[in-house]
């Protein structure tokens, strides 16, 4: 897939700007402050419809504006498509595909692929276990963009259960509370529907990438680290069958029935899964420095893109956000060599004159000043 033009209105710091991408490599210069990462954020947008600095529209749309735009042109083997997002400071965002609104966000999701990689990615190793979730999820919606609505569905199932049980948990003692246990039952059945599906495709997910992964590593590091990664669901099954998840889904409920009621929130279900990421059996969080921690989450992101490369037939986009510049020359190398001419992809530097690398004939320039 290749992204051939992007137009920014009244965007972060933009007021109107339109970039024509005329290369595989993009190189995006500027100063701090100036708007690069905000350039990217865009493309991480129209992929993911999330951005990782923000969940708040207002954020992303220029200061004094009612609404912001992002625009772009995107060319897969199928043909060409235009994206559109539109921001709101206030209400919701609308998305369209070739001037035509979509009803269903879902179907924004999909067109555009791209895997980003920044220094808030350390987060992914050194981060809570919602890090690693976080990370896991967006990578499903891009892989399976129904995935974006199974979740979404699952949290709003949590919520409701989890308002239920605070309810039970303050009812007084003297009221009876059979009528909100009958209810409790329901949603308990929903959760472990809705739970299922999200734990079974990450599962599914973490078992394609892990080797994926284990073999970027090694590749970067040496023989001699093995790394490891694992989901590891607080609900155990055996058999990857939907019908013995649910049941055991629900198995494991019964289970927690009463601290659940007493703490008031559900405790059983994907929203409390790990990632675990091991690097010789230990886990990667106490065992590297931050080089090798760095090492690990390169790891990753390289097998994300062989993944997405994978299944949906098309490479993505790689956004590489000042990450160049905290890796030393070898793992520079191994990145670019991974990358070669296969990605289109975009990466930002405050100075260029590091990455000689780069400087093949074809990369194109983009120099950023004020948003401009
Ligand atoms: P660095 O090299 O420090 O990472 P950068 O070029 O990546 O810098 P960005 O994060 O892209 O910088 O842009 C930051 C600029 O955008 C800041 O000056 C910030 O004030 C401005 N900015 C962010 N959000 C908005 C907004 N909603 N409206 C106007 N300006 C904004
Ligand atoms: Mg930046």
């Amino acid at each position: 897939m290749y992204l051939k033009s992007l137009h920014l209105r009244d965007f972060r710091n933009y007021i109107d700007q339109q970039v024509a991408f005329d290369a595989q490599k993009t190189i995006v210069v500027g100063n701090n402050a100036q708007g690069k990462s905000n350039l990217l954020e865009a493309v991480e947008l129209l992929a993911t419809l999330k951005s990782h600095r923000t969940s708040r529209d207002r954020d992303l749309v220029r200061e004094e504006m009612p609404q912001g735009h992002i625009q772009a042109t995107v060319e897969r083997i199928y043909g060409e498509t235009e994206l559109a997002l539109t921001l709101r400071k206030q209400g919701r965002r609308t998305v369209s595909l070739n001037r035509e609104n979509l009803r269903r966000h879902l179907d924004f999701l999909g067109i555009l692929n791209a895997v980003q990689f920044s220094s808030l990615d350390l987060d992914l190793v050194r981060g809570a276990p919602e890090c690693r979730r976080t990370w896991l999820d967006r990578l499903l919606v891009q892989l399976e963009p129904v995935y974006a609505h199974i979740l979404q569905q699952y949290n709003q199932v949590l919520r409701q259960r989890n308002a239920l049980l605070k309810k039970i948990r303050n009812l007084e003692a003297q009221h009876p509370k059979e009528q909100l246990l009958v209810e409790l039952a329901l949603w308990d059945a929903q959760l472990a529907a809705n739970g299922s599906r999200v734990t079974r495709r990450r599962a599914r997910v973490i078992e394609r990438l892990a080797p994926i992964a284990r073999s970027w590593h090694g590749k970067i590091s040496g023989k001699t680290e093995i790394l490891d990664i694992q989901y590891q669901p607080n609900v155990q099954w055996l058999e990857d069958d939907p019908t013995q998840v649910q049941q055991a889904f629900l198995e494991k409920i019964q289970q927690r029935r009463i601290p659940e009621e007493q703490l008031g929130t559900t405790v059983v279900g994907p929203h409390r899964d790990e990632v675990a990421l091991n690097i010789n059996q230990t886990p990667a969080r106490s065992y590297g420095s931050q080089g090798q921690q760095r090492t690990l989450v390169l790891a990753l992101k390289l097998a994300e893109l062989q993944l997405i490369e994978e299944v949906i037939g098309e490479p993505p986009l790689l956004l590489l956000d000042d990450v160049l510049a905290e890796l030393d020359p070898h793992r520079q190398n191994q990145l670019l060599e991974a990358i070669q001419d296969r990605f289109q992809t975009l990466i930002t530097t405050t100075h260029v004159g590091s990455f000689d690398a780069l400087w093949s004939k074809d990369s194109q320039i983009l120099w950023v000043k004020t948003g401009q």
